[in-house]
């Protein structure tokens, strides 16, 4: 019990740092320096009334000093990073995993919300996490005594790149043959590629995390929650444009937590 506590105060924390980096990696400013402010009167934000969740709560979601609105972004990804620790920590334990997959998370909820505001993700953390996700991965294949490298996690994680950023890349190709060139339609908005290459990188980090196999299901899978979403999203508003990379992350998490049993779920029925 003392173990999900602690994971879950640990990710409230670690939810606020998201926040920096949501709101400053998009803008190209420095996460670690200076300190927060408020977007709308500039004032510095006192140590007191950034506590995760009881500041929110505390301040009815407005700034001290002027009152303006806090964003509830705020307080949710604060509160989906902490649940997400706890759950890693009921499955894994303090382990190298529940690190690894920390990381990974913490990736997904930057690149969700960086995506749902600007439209973009950062390569900060696609390439950045890709990297990052390949040595996590690599470094699985030591064993100290008797001291053996076992390549499987290192070819895992590499495939897993090319597997996953290539799958996204030749359907969005395909897509363009038959739309543009086949049917010969106007591209819209000017767009002449429904490829995203923020999308292409995401999914090649995500298989850098999670392996070549992982890297297929999410990209099956991301498309049902699109739809989802996409369909509520017609229904109470105009505005018909989604971004892809928030379905990617879903789609990621579910994979993570559940990936033997949805395949096992196709594999039976
Ligand atoms: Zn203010």
């Amino acid at each position: 019990m003392i173990g999900k506590i602690l994971a879950f105060v640990f990710g409230s924390i670690v939810g606020s740092f998201l926040n920096v980096c949501i709101h400053r990696l998009p803008l190209g400013e420095s996460v670690v320096w200076p300190h927060s402010h408020c977007p709308r009167c500039q004032k510095k934000i006192p140590t007191y009334d950034n506590i995760p969740f009881l500041s929110y709560i505390i301040l009815k979601g407005r700034c001290r000093f002027c009152k303006g609105r806090i964003s509830p972004r705020y307080p949710l990804v604060e509160l989906l990073t902490a649940l997400a620790f706890v759950a890693l920590f009921n499955r894994y334990g303090l382990t190298y995993d529940f690190m690894v997959f920390m990381v990974f998370i913490c990736s997904l909820i930057i690149a969700t919300f960086v995506d749902l505001k600007h439209r973009i993700i950062p390569d900060e953390i696609s390439v950045g996490g890709m990297i990052l996700g390949f040595i996590l991965s690599a470094v699985r294949g030591f064993n100290l005594r008797p001291f053996i490298y076992d390549l499987k996690p290192l070819f895992n994680s590499l495939l897993g790149i090319i597997i996953g950023g290539g799958i996204i890349y030749l359907t969005g190709k395909l897509f363009d043959l038959i739309y543009f060139k086949l049917l010969k339609r106007p591209p819209i908005q000017g767009e002449t590629s429904s490829m995203g290459w923020g999308d292409v990188k995401l999914l090649a980090m995500m298989g850098a995390f999670l392996g070549w196999q992982e890297a297929i299901l999410i990209f099956f899978l991301a498309p049902f929650f699109g739809v989802t979403f996409g369909f509520i999203n017609i229904l109470i508003k105009k505005d018909h444009t989604l971004p892809y990379g928030p379905f990617l992350s879903l789609a990621a998490i579910f994979s993570l937590f559940w990936a033997e049993r949805i395949i096992s779920l196709f594999l039976h029925y």
